[in-house]
């Protein structure tokens, strides 16, 4: 079975610090199109897995949210390829029918599992990247290994159990992941 590395997307793979339904907007963050192109060479698929509550919002539409994708695709390379899911519901949101929890919504892990069984993943070899807790929560209920982003300006966020692993650099988390495996 394969192994995988999952992604939050915002404030880990890209920079964005509200909604964001424009792909002319994308900005990589450092180290980031280096470090997946690492993380595919080791043999890892890459699956972005992202909250999306704008869409139920009614900020941007679903459609958008595919071309911000198509547009992180292009800028990592069509060499390093991604998968992504994406939960566009939230149970605050203002448009009717993406007005509810979902069991795609980080913390919860549906995301995780919807991906293991496309692609045929073995969860206890999977990853997971993110810089809030509730992706470490969604990573962990899944089996995964869990490595939080902690960079300065964060949104504070209560508390939780601890991640596996705190960076304060996508490079530091291919870094570990790398010993990981070399150890393995
Ligand atoms: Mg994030």
């Amino acid at each position: 079975m394969t192994a995988a590395i999952f992604l939050d997307r915002d404030d880990t793979l890209i920079s964005n610090g509200g909604d964001l339904g424009d792909p002319a907007a994308v900005v990589m963050l450092d180290g980031v199109i280096t470090g997946l192109e690492r993380l595919s060479s080791m043999g890892f698929e890459l699956v972005v897995v992202t909250n999306q509550g704008g869409v139920a919002r009614g900020r941007y539409g679903e459609k958008d949210v595919e071309l911000v994708h198509e547009r992180l695709q292009q800028l990592v390379g069509e060499t390093t390829p991604l998968h992504f899911y994406y939960c566009p519901f939230h149970p605050n949101g203002t448009v009717a029918e993406y007005a509810r929890e979902h069991p795609w919504r980080k913390p919860a892990p549906g995301m995780f599992y919807a991906a293991a069984q496309q692609l045929g993943l073995d969860l206890s070899r999977c990853w997971v990247i993110g810089d809030q807790h509730r992706d470490m929560d969604a990573g962990r209920s899944a089996g995964c290994r869990t490595i939080l982003f902690s960079r300065p300006g964060t949104r504070a966020e209560e508390r939780r159990k601890d991640p596996d692993h705190t960076v304060k650099s996508f490079e530091q988390a291919v870094e570990i992941i790398r010993r990981a495996e070399s150890d393995g």
